[in-house]
């Protein structure tokens, strides 16, 4: 991964995201998955803590050793499988019809053809399956073998990104995937990418929660648009 990083005033998405760096390091290096694999954890995220989602993607590919006959799984069993995560209602029924999508449009549960295609293209191809939005096709990208340049914006990120003003605060995750990226510098590939989430994500997991931020302890807190104002009020009479 290569970062070129001005010494001048350096844009703010990159000044939050060398702060960030020396905050929490570098993103691990992790195995990647092929990015059918990655589609199919990716819908076992959504919305559910990493360990569960991981069991459950294990068990799940214990179950459809090379996904084998995932296409033909029943509601029962896939419930049986996937109960667990947050969403298991609605993937239990969009994990098998978009694996039959796939192959019945490319005869093989197979992405590997989406190594050639532009970003864009790659996208919207993917969220035209069932249960397939933006954050899991840019992770089946992005975190995949393919490694494709597009950024992953999950929950942390957006409300994040809010805070810091680089969106707005009623931005969609659509709307802030592509203001976030076209913030971001040319000359970053998809392993910056990567990173850049991971970095975002860590704070939304440890100082800028859902549930409030933690504007003192924070990394970012001179950098930030929304501690700066919440420090006015607070030394208003
Ligand atoms: S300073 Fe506060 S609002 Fe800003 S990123 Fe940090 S925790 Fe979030």
């Amino acid at each position: 991964m290569q970062l070129h990083l001005p010494l001048e005033t350096p844009q703010p998405v990159v000044a939050v995201h060398r702060r960030l760096r020396q905050a929490f390091g570098r993103r691990p290096e992790a195995p990647r998955l092929d990015p059918a694999s990655q589609l199919i954890h990716g819908m076992l995220s959504v919305r559910t803590r990493g360990e569960t989602s991981r069991k459950v993607f294990l068990r799940l590919r214990q179950r459809f050793p090379e996904w084998q006959g995932l296409e033909q799984a029943s509601f029962e069993t896939m419930w049986e499988l996937i109960g667990e995560i947050t969403l298991a209602e609605k993937y239990a029924l969009h994990i098998p019809r978009a694996v039959q999508n796939i192959i019945s449009l490319r005869g093989a549960f197979d992405l590997g053809f989406l190594r050639d295609w532009p970003v864009d293209s790659a996208l919207q191809w993917l969220e035209r399956l069932p249960g397939v939005g933006v954050k899991i096709a840019a992770a089946t990208l992005n975190f995949s073998t393919l490694q494709k340049r597009v950024l992953v914006v999950d929950t942390h990120h957006l409300r994040i990104a809010r805070r810091l003003k680089f969106v707005g605060p009623l931005a969609s995750i659509e709307e802030a995937s592509s203001l976030l990226e076209r913030q971001l510098p040319a000359d970053w590939d998809a392993g910056a990418f990567e990173e850049h989430h991971w970095l975002m994500k860590r704070l939304g997991q440890s100082f800028c929660t859902a549930r409030g931020p933690a504007c003192g302890q924070c990394p970012l807190r001179d950098l930030c648009a929304y501690s700066t104002v919440r420090s006015l009020k607070h030394t208003m009479p």
